[in-house]
């Protein structure tokens, strides 16, 4: 039997716009669920400072309940309620790159409930930019709540479609809002630390924000073992078909590459931006923008697309190593899961 969908609400008029805002404070205020477009990805939103309500986005996701949650706010105001303190940091942050795809990590005030943070004291804090989004924070007057609108460790959304997709009608309401701009989620920096520290590479790079405060800022380092983000679990979002990252120099070098998989080429789809590969050699050539910020834009859908043909094995071309393109390296090198034998 079909998946049954959730309903997808559309806000491409004002009144339109207006009457879905309305709909989904309401649903929030009491206590429910909902898929909603942001600049980044798509979220899976509740009130944040509704327990029961919080609790059922972890359950609807399968999300660990040490996997803390983003909160999202609509200016600072709402963000200083949220927290603790506001250190001078955050302030010329969020002056600067607010709103935008960029996560603060501080510590919590009692308003947010620690179900939300995963048990720490710390609570990350987001002002997105998306309008609709906004518009609802703002009418509904709380803090939402929102990780990304996928099942735990799988693929994040980019369309309405996707969130759709993956909950079906465990969720009544999707609203569409089209292509989320940025594509890829935010960056998380931690401003408990000093020097402040990178917990997720995102959109706004390093160089940034160290220029934003006028002050080093470093990059959490894996090795060091401690979980402080659990978006830098190994495994993460993940396709549903075995993926690998490749490089190569020949047609001839590629197709042998995926014969160490332990794959045949022609049941094998290929994402390139470079060295675009024949066509009648493999089930399916997918081109992208040699651009980190097109590549990110895009590269989520791509592997969608990808995933509901049902290949089985998904080549993807290494990224660069330049830095602007380190978050799409994080997220790709998170969503392998096929080694070379
Ligand atoms: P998602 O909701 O899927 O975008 O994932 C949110 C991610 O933000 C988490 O997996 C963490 O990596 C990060 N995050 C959120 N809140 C905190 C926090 N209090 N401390 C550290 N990382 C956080
Ligand atoms: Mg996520």
């Amino acid at each position: 039997m079909a998946l049954q969908t959730p309903e997808i609400l559309s806000i491409d008029t004002s009144e339109r716009f207006e009457k879905t805002v309305r709909r989904v404070v309401s649903i929030l205020s009491s206590g429910g669920v909902v898929g909603l477009p942001t600049e980044t990805v798509y979220g899976l939103a509740a009130d944040a400072t509704n327990e029961t309500a919080v609790r059922s986005l972890f359950e609807l996701k399968g999300r660990p309940d040490f996997n803390p949650l983003i909160v999202h706010v609509d200016g600072i105001e709402m963000a200083c309620r949220c927290v603790q303190q506001w250190p001078e940091q955050a302030g010329l942050i969020a002056r600067k790159i607010w709103p935008g795809p960029l996560t603060m990590v501080l510590e919590k005030s009692e308003l947010i409930p620690s179900i939300v943070t995963g048990g720490h004291t710390t609570v990350g804090i987001r002002w997105p930019e998306h309008a609709f989004f906004r518009n609802v924070i703002r009418n509904g007057g709380f803090p939402i709540a929102a990780p990304s609108a996928n099942l735990s460790n799988q693929l994040s959304p980019t369309l309405a479609e996707h969130v759709a997709k993956a909950f079906g009608n465990r969720i009544s309401v999707v609203v569409d809002g089209g292509a989320s701009n940025v594509g890829i989620e935010s960056t998380v920096v931690d401003l408990t630390t000093d020097p402040p520290c990178i917990l997720r590479p995102g959109a706004v790079q390093v160089d940034v924000l160290s220029r934003v405060i006028g002050g080093s800022v470093s990059i959490f380092a894996e090795s060091s073992g401690v979980l402080k983000s659990p978006g830098l679990l190994s495994k993460h979002y993940s396709p549903r078909t075995p993926m690998i990252l490749l490089s190569w120099n020949s047609m001839h070098d590629l197709d042998q590459q995926i014969r160490e998989c332990g794959r045949i080429p022609d049941r094998t789809h290929v994402i390139s931006y470079r060295n675009i590969p024949e066509k009648n050699r493999f089930a399916r050539v997918w081109m992208i923008p040699e651009d980190p910020i097109a590549y990110a834009r895009g590269i989520y859908a791509l592997m969608h697309q990808c995933d509901d043909q049902q290949p089985s094995l998904i080549v993807v071309e290494a990224p660069p190593s330049a830095p602007e393109w380190s978050a799409i390296r994080d997220r790709l090198s998170r969503a392998v899961s096929v080694g070379k034998s």
